[in-house]
This record gives structure tokens, C-alpha cells and sequence, in this order.
């Protein structure tokens, strides 16, 4: 991370509120652009208490209403969202955007069912939330609110006199990845296309994962909200490290496969040398690996 990255840095009167009430944990809360809120996920596995509160989630103030990005893992991580919301502008929430189904991004939509917004999402988000709705409910205790409106390929959401445009991108991360860009400060919300420190996890298409982060490589940004991990203001070189992980899980796959060998081997042996630089390594690259090698044995 380099000396001009924005640092998370807790919003003072979000923390006050919370902490009040548990001393020890506090809601962080950070407004890199004007009008662009962050709560910063924390780097934890799934089987880990706090496994709701892992996603970047927030908002974005306009003129006239708020739209929030990603709700977190539960009700209560959306709750103390919408409180954050509250400190910080009267204007009404009008959308709740969600960047993919996962449930550190979706649980949290509940929370905000009383602000009567438009649930906005990818046109393959309300199956995917439907495929998903027993997980929700057997392993992580909350069921979900569907989108009500969908974008097929983009959409412009006015937030008065400021306007977010959505995209929804083929299989990459997942089968229902939509990125939110504020034309006012160009803040790039990327859900987890964009994995930083924490290892991307894959559970969509790795060759479509790959040809998509050309694509967001081309784009101005001058401000990248990823899924997981530090926001940046260098968005291409935040790019690099995660594009290398997945390259090498590709090629150490398609020697793998080449050479005959067994599943077992290539989770011991397939980009073993990334393995330093990413956190949470032993609980995700092995279904990474099995994956790819799904994606990859028939090509
Ligand atoms: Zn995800």
C-alpha cells in the first residue's frame, strides 16, 4: 500500500453511538470522497465469530437521497449501517444496491425493509438468492430481501444531482457481479471483483474472472471500494496482485491437468508460491482449486 492511500479511519460519532453500548467493538466508519461512506469489513474466516462484519459495505449521499451499497452479513451489521446512515444526513434511503449474492454483502437488507427502498440488483441476483435461501437460513440464521429491480447490463440511478451508474458483468467472482460507479468523485464500488489481502475467492469463472479485470483495467477510477481489504486511489495496481493469484491458479491447473495428476496434489502444490502474500490462504485456496479444476479439466 503506498503513502497516498486513504486510511479507514473511524467516524467519530458512529463509534461514540456504538461503543456506548459495547466497548469493545466499535462501527468504523470512513468518507474517502465526499458523499462516499465506508465501513471497512475485518479479515476474518467464515467459521470465525464476526463472519457477518467481513464485506466492505456503505453509502453514498446525494441531494436528494441516499443509496446504500451492500448491507453486511446479518440484520444487526445492516442496523448499525442504517444507524451510521442517520448520523450523517436526514435525506431518506431510496435504493439498496447489492453487488452479489453472498451473504457478508446481502443479509444486512432487512434492516432497511422500514425505509421502503428499491432493492436494486444483477438480473441473475433474485436465482441466485433463491439457490441460496436455505444456506442463508441454516448456516448463517437470516433470510434475504430479493431485488426489485434489476439491471440486465447498466443502469443510471439519480441520487438528485448526483448519479450512480451500475453494471452487470458476465461470470466472474460470482454469476451476479455488479459494480456501482459515482460519476461525481469517479468512486468505483467493485464488490468482489476486487479482492485486496484477503484471498479471492472463487465461486463463479475463473476465465471470466480473468477477461473482466482487463475490462476494469481500462476504467478511470480515480477511488476503488473492493470487496474486501483497504480502499485505494491506485486502482490498477491494486488490480495486479489478485490478477496474478488467479493467472497462477490457471496455469499451475492447467499443468495439473496436463500431467495426469490428482486433485489432492494440485491443492498442495497450485500457486503455492502466492501463498505469502494473501491472509486466510488454508480456508479458501483449496476451494479455488477445486473450482478451477472443475472449470478447466474440459476445455
Ligand atoms: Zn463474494
Amino acid at each position: 500500500m503506498g503513502a497516498a492511500e486513504p486510511r479507514i479511519v473511524p467516524g467519530l460519532l458512529s463509534c461514540l453511538m456504538v461503543c456506548a453500548a459495547n466497548v469493545a467493538y466499535c462501527f468504523n466508519l470512513s468518507e474517502p470522497n465526499t458523499g462516499v461512506f465506508v465501513h471497512a469489513g475485518r479479515q476474518l474466516a467464515l467459521d470465525m465469530p464476526g463472519h457477518d462484519d467481513i464485506a466492505n459495505i456503505g453509502f453514498i449521499v446525494g441531494k436528494k437521497c441516499v443509496a446504500v451499497i451492500d448491507s453486511g452479513g446479518s440484520i444487526r451489521i445492516g442496523s448499525e449501517l442504517r444507524a451510521a446512515i442517520m448520523q450523517h444526513t436526514a435525506l431518506p434511503i431510496c435504493y439498496v444496491i447489492n453487488t452479489h449474492v453472498h451473504f457478508d454483502h446481502v443479509l444486512g437488507n432487512a434492516a432497511f425493509e422500514i425505509d421502503r427502498p428499491s432493492f436494486v440488483g444483477h438480473a441473475a441476483l433474485t436465482q441466485a438468492m433463491a439457490r441460496s435461501r436455505e444456506l442463508f437460513v441454516t448456516q448463517y440464521g437470516g433470510d434475504v430481501i430479493a431485488p426489485d429491480r434489476v439491471v440486465e447490463h447498466e443502469l443510471t440511478l439519480d441520487l438528485g444531482g448526483r448519479q450512480l451508474q451500475l453494471r452487470a458483468w458476465p461470470t466472474a467472482h460470482s454469476d451476479c457481479d455488479l459494480t456501482v460507479f459515482d460519476q461525481q468523485t469517479d468512486a468505483l464500488w467493485t464488490g468482489d471483483l476486487l479482492f485486496r489481502e484477503r484471498l479471492p475467492a472463487l465461486d463463479g469463472s475463473l476465465k471470466g474472472w480473468l477477461s473482466m479485470l482487463d475490462e476494469l483495467m481500462r476504467m478511470k477510477v480515480a477511488l476503488a471500494v473492493p470487496g474486501h481489504g483497504p480502499v485505494t486511489r491506485d486502482f490498477k495496481s491494486a488490480i495486479i496482485p489478485e490478477r496474478e493469484y488467479l493467472e497462477a491458479l490457471a496455469d499451475g491447473i492447467r499443468g495439473e491437468l496436463s500431467e495426469g495428476r490428482p486433485l489432492e496434489h494440485a491443492i498442495q502444490h497450485v500457486a503455492a508460491a502466492q501463498k505469502p502474500r494473501w491472509l486466510l490462504w488454508d480456508s479458501v485456496h483449496p476451494h479455488n482449486v477445486v473450482r478451477t479444476y472443475e472449470e478447466l479439466e474440459w476445455e
